[in-house]
């Protein structure tokens, strides 16, 4: 029985690829983008945090732990990481929610019947189930057993992804995606390191390869202002997309909506100083791909 992390399974999407979609959400990520709106996504293993406007102070958690892993002081809440083995107990007997768990395990049944649940919005309206993250190729055999599934009971594919991982495991799926959302972030390899935490070379080489196959690619770009939404950079990347034969790309323009999270898990937000970009601008960058003869939509 294959089991694996995911933190969200988000019903009725519809910026996730075709119709109306259920979104399954793996936990863990190989990159680490300076905006990501998902930052709950980047540790592999389920996560404990705490809510402090949540919190009525009635020390439940302290007694429930048995590793007395938290403590109340002046200062406030404190969980002891080190001591703390996850066991979820405070999560269980705190009574308004301040102790959240981010992350669960689940076997690949009973991620099929969440996603089988909405199988006649599928069926009306084109749409299927999304495999997003996190980057889901991290847990490799996890996502192969379910795409395998929904083959069998024919509910369409995609794969959210980031590429970042090997041809090996991209191939070993690759007929199972009836889509690929692709991301392509930036072209300057330095700058793709700077800003993500890794190369856009594996990145970059899986897409030739997965065009070559004539796998079915939606590029999506995301676009931060100051950071890849400079004119070198929008114009390697439509030339790259363009000599791939790929066709289809959405912009997802930055926003910061995400901030409240990094609070939360208690992690520096490093782009708090950006402003989203104008509907002008991103239009104007929507015009420049089009000259590459792209179909370039602004939004998922
Ligand atoms: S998850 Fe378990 S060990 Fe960790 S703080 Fe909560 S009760 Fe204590
Ligand atoms: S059990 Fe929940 S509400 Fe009570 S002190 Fe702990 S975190 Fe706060």
């Amino acid at each position: 029985m294959t089991v694996g992390t995911v933190f969200n399974m988000q019903k009725y999407s519809i910026h996730d690829g075709p119709g109306i979609r259920t979104t399954i959400f793996f936990k863990g990520c190989p990159l680490s983008c300076q905006w990501c709106h998902n930052p709950e996504s980047l540790v592999p293993k389920t996560e404990i945090v705490f809510l402090e406007n949540k919190c009525i102070g009635c020390r439940e958690c302290v007694k429930a732990c048995p590793a007395s892993a938290i403590t109340f002081s002046e200062q406030g809440f404190c969980r002891d990481k080190e001591k703390c083995t996850l066991c979820e107990k405070c999560v269980d007997m705190c009574p308004t929610g301040a102790m959240e768990k981010l992350g669960s395990k689940k076997t690949v049944a009973e991620v099929i019947k969440e996603i089988e649940k909405d199988s006649i919005f599928y069926e009306e309206s084109g749409g299927g189930v999304t495999f997003s993250g996190g980057e889901a190729l991290m847990q490799p055999a996890f996502l192969k057993n379910l795409l395998t599934s929904c083959k069998e009971k024919r509910i369409h594919t995609a794969l959210d992804t980031s590429g970042y991982a090997s041809w090996e495991s991209l191939a070993s799926i690759a007929d199972l995606v009836d889509l690929f959302l692709y991301d392509i972030k930036l072209m300057n390899e330095e700058k793709h390191k700077k800003y993500t935490g890794v190369s856009n070379i594996p990145i970059h080489e899986n897409l030739k390869k997965l065009a070559a196959r004539n796998s079915k690619i939606w590029i999506r770009i995301p676009l931060i202002p100051g950071i890849n939404d400079d004119e070198q950079n929008i114009e390697q990347t439509g030339a790259f997309i363009a000599a791939l034969n790929l066709r289809d790309v959405s912009l997802l323009p930055y926003h910061n909506i995400a901030m409240d999270k990094y609070t939360r898990l208690d992690r520096t937000y490093r782009l708090q100083d950006i402003r989203p970009l104008s509907n002008t601008q991103a239009n104007a960058i929507a015009q420049r791909l089009k000259a590459f003869g792209l179909n370039v939509k602004v939004g998922g």
